[in-house]
């Protein structure tokens, strides 16, 4: 088999050893002669998984009693319509941190349920930084405050926990929403600073197809919009422990067995070690060097995506046809922005990152 680093930025990279133990359960899950594609999701088989998948979320992130977790489809877009449509109850207005295109997204679709109010936006900076707290302005009796805490196409990456109530005219009861999509698990976070959480499981949690929420019960007493689909309502799924309609049970049972790897690594702060050494390695050889530029402010550079291009974008196309020859795939920059993005997610290997630093190194030799 060839031997592959792969840094795209989602459906990502997963755990080798993951991957293995999927392959020798994939015909007979614990000696029940069947496939856990092939299991009913209420049957107790499958019922395990779910729960054990749960409790080990719970016990790597400390979730306490009063937050749900919930397995949800529809990926974290669909969370960008749920969460207004399950939090604004009578309030007509929401809060949003624009940072770049992933939380443009959010607004956007919050957009068609409430009136947006735009507490900072880092446009001004080209999206190249985070807004500092000072700069917020929350605005008076808002729904919530949703926020991106890393955004995957530009790489930059919150570094802090907002505290709302540190803002003046805020209040620290005001419900903190969080994109966790591209860093969630990817170091601690305490969840009793948000009053909800969402993250698509492909970067750093599994296989698409899955979104994991994370919500405080008291939101969950908020009466959804008039007309919000049952499938769209978190009471129905918070009701029914994730099983109102059928979950998606394969991508559940490959999180429960990265769960599994993380608890075994030494859980999220020996994990936030291992990613603080793998972007250290990228970002200390673009900033030694003349030919390779990171566009983010140091202090808030992303630890998961690393944007970053050449001196000359001529030479873009040849950079990648090496690489990929050097089996390091999937570095291009998304297509809205070109240079290139090397995604590190929890599962890439110290390895992985050691082999594409050498073959940086190489390149400007090579062409500088
Ligand atoms: N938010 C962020 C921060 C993302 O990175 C992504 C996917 N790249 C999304 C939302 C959208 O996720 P999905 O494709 O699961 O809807």
């Amino acid at each position: 088999m060839r031997k592959i680093f792969n840094f795209s930025a989602g459906p990502a990279v997963l755990p080798e050893v993951v991957l293995q133990q999927a392959r020798e359960e994939m015909l007979d899950w614990h000696g029940s002669g069947m496939s856990v594609m092939e299991m009913s999701h209420r049957g107790k088989e499958f019922m395990t998984i779910a729960q054990q998948t749960e409790q080990d979320l719970r016990d790597l992130a400390n979730i306490p009693d009063h937050y749900k977790v919930l397995f949800l489809q529809g990926g974290a877009s669909g969370q960008f319509a749920m969460v207004p449509m399950n939090l604004l109850g009578n309030k007509k207005h929401a809060d949003y941190v624009h940072t770049g295109q992933w939380s443009e997204k959010a607004i956007a679709e919050a957009s068609s349920y409430c009136q947006v109010h735009i507490a900072a936006s880092a446009e001004k900076s080209a999206f190249n930084s985070v807004p500092a707290i000072d700069q917020w302005q929350i605005s008076q009796d808002t729904a919530y405050v949703h926020y991106t805490p890393n955004e995957t196409i530009g790489g930059v990456e919150f570094q802090w926990t907002p505290d709302l109530s540190m803002i003046a005219g805020g209040s620290s009861d005001i419900p903190l929403v969080a994109d966790m999509s591209s860093d969630f698990l990817s170091r601690p976070f305490d969840i009793n600073k948000f009053g909800l959480i969402y993250a698509g499981a492909q970067k750093n949690v599994g296989p698409a197809g899955l979104v994991i929420v994370i919500v405080r019960e008291d939101l969950l007493r908020i009466d959804p919009l008039s007309g919000t689909p049952t499938m769209y309502r978190y009471k129905t799924h918070a009701k029914n422990d994730s099983m109102y309609n059928t979950p998606p049970t394969y991508a559940i049972y490959i999180m429960g067995l990265v769960m599994r790897w993380l608890k075994q690594l030494g859980g999220l702060s020996a994990i936030e070690q291992r990613n603080l050494t793998k972007a250290k390695l990228i970002y200390d050889l673009i900033d030694a060097s003349q030919f390779y530029r990171c566009p983010v402010v140091t202090p808030d550079r992303s630890r998961m995506n690393i944007p970053f291009t050449l001196v000359d974008a001529a030479l873009d196309s040849i950079f990648l046809q090496q690489a990929e020859a050097r089996g390091l795939i999937q570095l291009k920059g998304h297509r809205s922005v070109g240079g290139m993005r090397a995604s590190i997610y929890n599962a890439m290997p110290v390895e992985g990152v050691q082999t594409l630093v050498t073959f940086m190194q190489e390149f400007e030799k090579n062409h500088a």
